[in-house]
C-alpha cells in the first residue's frame, strides 16, 4: 500500500507491504525480517528508512485511514504500537514504522487493485533494465482491465521503474488472471520470480471532500469552486489559477511534469465551475491537480459589430471605451453590442494528468464508474 503523497519527510518509497502469516512465533519471524532488512536494505540512501511491525491482531482501519490521507507522527505510532503489544524495529529515523503499521491496518474494504511486479535476477539488479516497448503497447491494447501502463501522448513505458531496484516491471490492474496473461505478452530479459499484490494504488483512497477553508497542507483533496483568477503560466512552465466556494479562495497549479494536462487548465476562465482533486502544498498553500470534473463552462462571447439602431436600420457609433453607444442620426442610445459566443474548445466533465504524471494512488478516469 502507498501512504499520504504529500508528506515532505516520507521514505524512499512511500508504500508498505504486510504479509499474514499462521502459526508463526512471532520472535522467530522477528529474526528473519531482522535478517532481511540488514541484507536488503539500501541504508546509505538518506530516504531509506525502514522499520516492520509484527501483530497478532490487525489494529483499526482508521489508522490506515489517517495515515493515506493525514499526517501521523512518530511518536503517536510507537505509542500506539506498545499499547497494541507489538513486536517492532525501526531503523535511522524509524519513520518506517508509521508504514508499517498502516499496512497492516489497511482492509481493502471499499476498492483495491493489483500490481504484478515481476523481479529481475539478481546480477542484473542495477543495469539498464530489457522490456520491450512494442510488447508493452500490445499487452495494453489486449488487457482493458489494465491501467497506467504506456503513456502514449509522452512515449513513456511506465511499467518499469528507474530507480536501481530489483523489480522489473509493474502491471497494475484489476484482475489477477488478466495480470498473469499480461505478464506473458511481454517480451523482457528472463524474469526471476513474479508476484500479485493487493493493493490501495490507483483508488483515490488519499482525497477527502473539503470546503475551501477546511483545507490544509500535506492533504490530499477534492474541492468544488468556480475559477475566479484566469489560469497564467509562471517560470518553469507551471500553470497556475485560483477558485472560489463561499467559504474561500485557493490557487490551483498544473506543474509542468503534468504536461499536456496544462493546455486543458489553461482554457479556463473566470466563471467556470469544476471540481479539482489533488495533494495540498503548504508554501503558498496551493492544490497541486490530479485530475478535475468541469461542471459549468461560462460563455464566452467576443464583440463583432457596434448594435444597429432599431429605428434607421444603421449602426451606431461608440461613446468611448464602456460608454455605451449612441445613433448619430435619432439619438438612441445602447451598451449592447452584436456579439457571437467564442468555442471553448473544451466540454464538461473529467480531464486527469497523463499517465507519466499519475500519482500511484490517483485513481485513473478509466477506473471511476460514472
Ligand atoms: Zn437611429
Amino acid at each position: 500500500m502507498r501512504l499520504n503523497p504529500n508528506i515532505p519527510w516520507k521514505t524512499r518509497g512511500n508504500g508498505a507491504i504486510s504479509i499474514e502469516v499462521k502459526d508463526g512465533d512471532s520472535k522467530i519471524i522477528k529474526k528473519k525480517v531482522e535478517g532481511l532488512v540488514n541484507k536488503y536494505a539500501k541504508f546509505e540512501d538518506k530516504k531509506t528508512n525502514p522499520g516492520f511491525v509484527i501483530l497478532d491482531n490487525q489494529p483499526s482501519s482508521n489508522i490506515y485511514e489517517k495515515c493515506v490521507k493525514g499526517i501521523v507522527t512518530l511518536k503517536e505510532t510507537e505509542k500506539l504500537l506498545n499499547s497494541l503489544g507489538a513486536i517492532y524495529e525501526g531503523y535511522k529515523n524509524k519513520r518506517g514504522l508509521i508504514g508499517a503499521t498502516a499496512s497492516i491496518a489497511w482492509s481493502p474494504k471499499n476498492d483495491k487493485t493489483y500490481e504484478l511486479i515481476a523481479y529481475r535476477e539478481e546480477n542484473k539488479w542495477g543495469t539498464k533494465r530489457k522490456v520491450n516497448i512494442e510488447s508493452v503497447k500490445k499487452m495494453n491494447d489486449i488487457f482493458s482491465s489494465t491501467f497506467d501502463n504506456f503513456d502514449y501522448e509522452n512515449n513513456h513505458n511506465r511499467l518499469t521503474p528507474s530507480s536501481p531496484c530489483p523489480v522489473l516491471y509493474g502491471i497494475r490492474g484489476e484482475n489477477i488472471d488478466d495480470l498473469i496473461k499480461a505478464s506473458s505478452v511481454l517480451l523482457s530479459e528472463k524474469i526471476q520470480s513474479r508476484m500479485i499484490f493487493e493493493t490501495n494504488q490507483g483508488t483515490d483512497d488519499h482525497l477527502q471532500r473539503k470546503n475551501i477553508s477546511e483545507i490544509k497542507p500535506y492533504q490530499s483533496v477534492i474541492t468544488k469552486g468556480t475559477v475566479v483568477s484566469n489560469p497564467h503560466t509562471i517560470e518553469g512552465g507551471h500553470v497556475i489559477f485560483t477558485i472560489m466556494d463561499s467559504t474561500g479562495k485557493i490557487d490551483c497549479a498544473a506543474y509542468e511534469p503534468t504536461k499536456q494536462f496544462r493546455n486543458i487548465i489553461r482554457k479556463l476562465i473566470i466563471g467556470d465551475k469544476l471540481e479539482v482533486y489533488g495533494g495540498v502544498r503548504k508554501e503558498p498553500l496551493t492544490i497541486n491537480l490530479e485530475k478535475i470534473n468541469i461542471k459549468y463552462l461560462k460563455k464566452q462571447e467576443k464583440k463583432v459589430e457596434n448594435p444597429v439602431c432599431p429605428k434607421c436600420n444603421k449602426h451606431m457609433k461608440s461613446k468611448g471605451t464602456g460608454q455605451g453607444y449612441k445613433c448619430k442620426k435619432c439619438g438612441i442610445k445602447s451598451n449592447k453590442p452584436i456579439v457571437k459566443n467564442i468555442n471553448r474548445n473544451i466540454n464538461t466533465g473529467f480531464y486527469e494528468v497523463p499517465v507519466c504524471a499519475r500519482r500511484h494512488l490517483s485513481k485513473p478516469l478509466k477506473r471511476m464508474k460514472p
